[in-house]
């Protein structure tokens, strides 16, 4: 059969901007900075004690498209599970480390891809840098130094008096500036703060005084709404300038949500490919069908569809056409009925009630023609 080349969505020929260079490090598979695909990560919700849970967590996670997962490490027993679900995880596991250093040693021992510290509150971290640093290196572990604004350290509060940008750029640099001392640059950053402005000039400025990959994040965003909203912002407005190599959007949801938040931004910002994407108009009172519903079930009905496809559900002639053509896949309704296109024509007429199962008809057809080679491109 035909292969059908289907131009749209898929990755913009121009990228959004020319990505900032920066080293790379690996953490496991997954190369991050140094122009590699910037990833999306996400964390467990799960205590990592419970070795079950967490495993059929980071499954959950995997299948939403996660590429690297963070565990919490707070106790000796989390610590213990660490190289089980190290070497069961199919991503890359980070072990998430505040306030014990003996942790950090436990996660790199037991084979996690990466280690995160949090030079605010682990205890004399400064004076542990250079055990760390061996360690590390000895093992091929690379660590993120995660500085946030919820636990700056003490010395930069005093001095900035609260977290400012420069002084979560001060903090993270002043430990990256401790492991160099010792030869060690297998790093990467984040600083986060829970207030867009302030981490996206934070990130600005961090972007401008090392060539270290960073860790996008807005710390505690909030629930799924407004978190995603405040992630898609700052990220909009680091990614766009080139900043920023690997993404985790936190928000008081389910972990799975934020990956998908996390892949719909890279997407929308053409630096991932678009793979389902729907074109639905707001409706008005030209509105001849009800646009929300068939927005709804068409989205429902091709969730999980991995041929990139743009599909366009339309509520009456004004844009509908226009729009429809355009696509892949569209409909432009009125009167009762809506006018399928495929490619840009034409296909059918059906009664209302029948639009969706068309259009899902409609798509799996175009997925069957379209080759694996154009899947992947
Ligand atoms: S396509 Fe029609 S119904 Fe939808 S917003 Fe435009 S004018 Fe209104």
């Amino acid at each position: 059969m035909t292969a059908v080349p289907l131009g749209l969505p898929g990755v913009p020929a121009r990228p959004v901007a020319p990505r900032r260079p920066s080293r790379r490090i690996q953490v496991g598979p997954v190369a991050v900075g140094g122009g590699a695909p910037v990833s999306v990560q996400s964390m467990t919700t799960t205590r990592t004690s419970d070795i079950g849970a967490t495993l059929q967590q980071i499954a959950e996670l995997t299948a939403s498209g996660c590429q690297i997962v963070r565990v919490a490490c707070p106790t000796q027993d989390d610590a213990d599970a660490l190289a089980t679900i190290a070497e069961k995880s199919r991503i890359p596991v980070v072990a998430d480390i505040h306030f014990q250093p003996k942790y950090v040693f436990a996660a790199i021992e037991a084979g996690c891809a990466a280690v995160r510290v949090n030079p605010g509150n682990i205890k004399k971290f400064d004076d542990q840098v250079k055990e760390i640093a061996r360690t590390a290196r000895d093992h091929g572990t690379p660590i993120r130094i995660g500085v946030n604004a919820g636990s700056l350290d003490r010395r930069l509060l005093q001095k900035y008096g609260r977290a400012t940008p420069e002084a979560l750029v001060e903090s993270a640099l002043w430990e990256a500036s401790l492991f160099e001392e010792h030869d060690f640059r297998d790093i990467k950053i984040s600083v986060k703060h829970n207030d867009p402005v302030v981490m996206i000039e934070a990130y600005r400025q961090l972007a401008e005084a090392c060539d270290y990959p960073l860790h996008l994040g807005v710390t505690e965003a909030g629930p799924a709404f407004q978190g995603t909203i405040k992630s898609a912002v700052a990220f909009g407005a680091l990614l766009s300038r080139g900043i920023g190599d690997t993404i985790r959007v936190s928000l008081s949801a389910p972990p799975a949500e934020e990956v998908k938040v996390g892949i719909q931004i890279l997407q929308a910002l053409g630096l991932r490919e678009r793979r389902l994407e729907i074109v639905s108009c707001p409706s008005c009172g030209r509105a001849q069908v009800d646009v929300y519903k068939l927005a709804e079930e068409v989205t429902a009905g091709l969730d999980g569809m991995e041929t990139p496809l743009r599909v366009a559900v339309m509520g009456c002639v004004v844009n509908g056409p226009g729009e429809a053509r355009e696509a892949d896949l569209g409909v432009a309704s009125g009167n009762g009925k809506g006018q399928i296109f495929v490619k840009g024509e034409v296909v059918r007429t059906v009664p209302e009630s029948k639009i969706v199962q068309t259009l899902i008809e409609e798509a799996m057809k175009l997925a069957e023609r379209t080759s694996p080679a154009d899947q992947s491109s």
